[in-house]
């Protein structure tokens, strides 16, 4: 049973957590005794975010080894997640969004995997994150481009656009058939939209991939939802740090810190209306839409969850971002080994008991002696 404190910080109201500058600040000193030296490269084309990857290794070609690997299968799962673009000679999400209605596609394993995957979370969530909402979620996306681009016309999608949208988001219209590799939408209006899993899934993949070839000690950041592995090889810390940052502040500055979170083998990941948001008559829309309004959900500034799989830190920090507080609480404690922290528009921190143990306000560190 995990329990919930609640306590105030009247000074931070808004929220976001970036992992990366923290950890990078942590790590500036190197135990002469460790054998391990640190590297660390970001590139930029992938799942529109910026993707950082730190690994402790032996060697610069040890480094390069596992950083290319790592590039080439995020750029390759970007493709076929893409629900914007085709590419030349594969079926990717677009294909199937594009095929709604007409025809099973054929596809690749690592497809058919995210697709039951999000379909057994649709579920385990009650629907509030859904996958099937590409119909709904398109209409939001391309009034806030529009909004984006001209914020003098910016403006509002209507009730009844997004009511007639809403009628095509049945999950179980999505439909997989194993024996022949396929994925069928069985309405025509219906769409796709994996912008609240296929990030932290990819990530998942890729870890699983480098572990398996036997990279021990890193830390990825894919647009700040952050994927430990082993422990850092400084031979000083014991956990790797991860900062929630108050998004007023400039990510570069290590000040307006929420909280510092330790852990290794396990991911965190965040959802906030800060980070996807356009402004119709001074209020802010943001890009995470209650399936119940078809409204962007307004419980919270942020909600952070901390998952062993990054898949799944990915898709609660969605689900949880759009349900109250004590409906929250009530999956989080559903789920094995997550925890999760909520960041009321008042500033109010509220966090699970499992949570509270890996803040460093709370008194731990990743030092030796934790
Ligand atoms: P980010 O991608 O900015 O890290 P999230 O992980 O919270 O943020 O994912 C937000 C994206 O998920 C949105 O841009 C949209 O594509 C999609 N989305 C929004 N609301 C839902 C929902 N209720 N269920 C499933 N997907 C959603
Ligand atoms: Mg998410």
């Amino acid at each position: 049973m995990k329990l919930s404190v609640n306590w105030t910080k009247p000074l931070i109201r808004y929220a976001v957590v970036f992992g990366i500058t923290m950890s990078l600040l942590l790590s500036g000193c190197e135990s002469p005794h460790s054998t391990y030296t640190k590297y660390t490269d970001s590139f930029f084309d992938t799942f529109d975010t910026v993707m950082t990857v730190v690994i402790y290794s032996e060697s610069q070609e040890e480094f390069e080894f596992y950083l290319e690997k790592i590039k080439a299968r995020f750029r390759e799962l970007h493709e076929l997640y893409d629900i914007y673009n085709n590419y030349e000679g594969i079926n990717n999400l677009k294909t199937i969004n594009d095929s709604a209605g007409l025809e099973p596609v054929k596809v690749r394993k690592e497809i058919l995997d995210l697709v039951l995957f999000a379909k057994e979370w649709c579920r385990l969530t009650d629907g509030t994150f859904n996958v099937a909402m590409g119909s709904v979620l398109r209409i939001w996306h391309d009034y806030r481009q529009e909004g984006l681009h001209d914020p003098s016309i910016a403006r509002l999608p209507s009730k009844t656009e997004l009511r007639e949208a809403g009628k095509y988001t049945d999950i179980d219209k999505v439909i997989v058939d194993l024996e022949n590799s396929t994925v069928f939408l069985a309405d025509g209006k219906m769409s796709l939209d994996v912008g609240a899993v296929a990030k932290g899934y990819a990530t998942e993949i890729v870890v699983k991939e480098m572990i398996a070839l036997g990279l021990k000690s890193a830390m990825f950041s894919a647009g700040g939802q952050i994927r430990t592995i082993g422990k850092p090889l400084d031979g000083i810390r014991e956990r790797w740090g991860v900062g929630i940052h108050d998004p007023k502040q400039s990510i570069l500055q290590d000040e307006g810190l929420l909280d510092v979170i330790f852990f290794n083998d396990a991911s965190v990941a965040n959802s906030g209306g800060y980070q996807r948001y356009y402004v119709v008559d001074g209020k802010a829309y943001h890009h995470i839409i209650d399936p119940d309004t078809l409204m962007p959900a307004n419980y919270y500034d942020l909600v952070t969850v901390l998952s062993a799989d990054s898949g799944v830190a990915d898709i609660l920090s969605t689900a949880l971002f759009v349900l109250p507080y004590e409906k929250g609480l009530s999956l989080i404690e559903n789920v094995d080994e997550a925890e999760a922290l909520w960041v009321m528009p008042n500033g109010e921190i509220k966090a699970t008991s499992g949570m509270q143990r890996l803040m460093r306000s709370l008194g731990a560190t990743g030092s030796k002696t934790d």
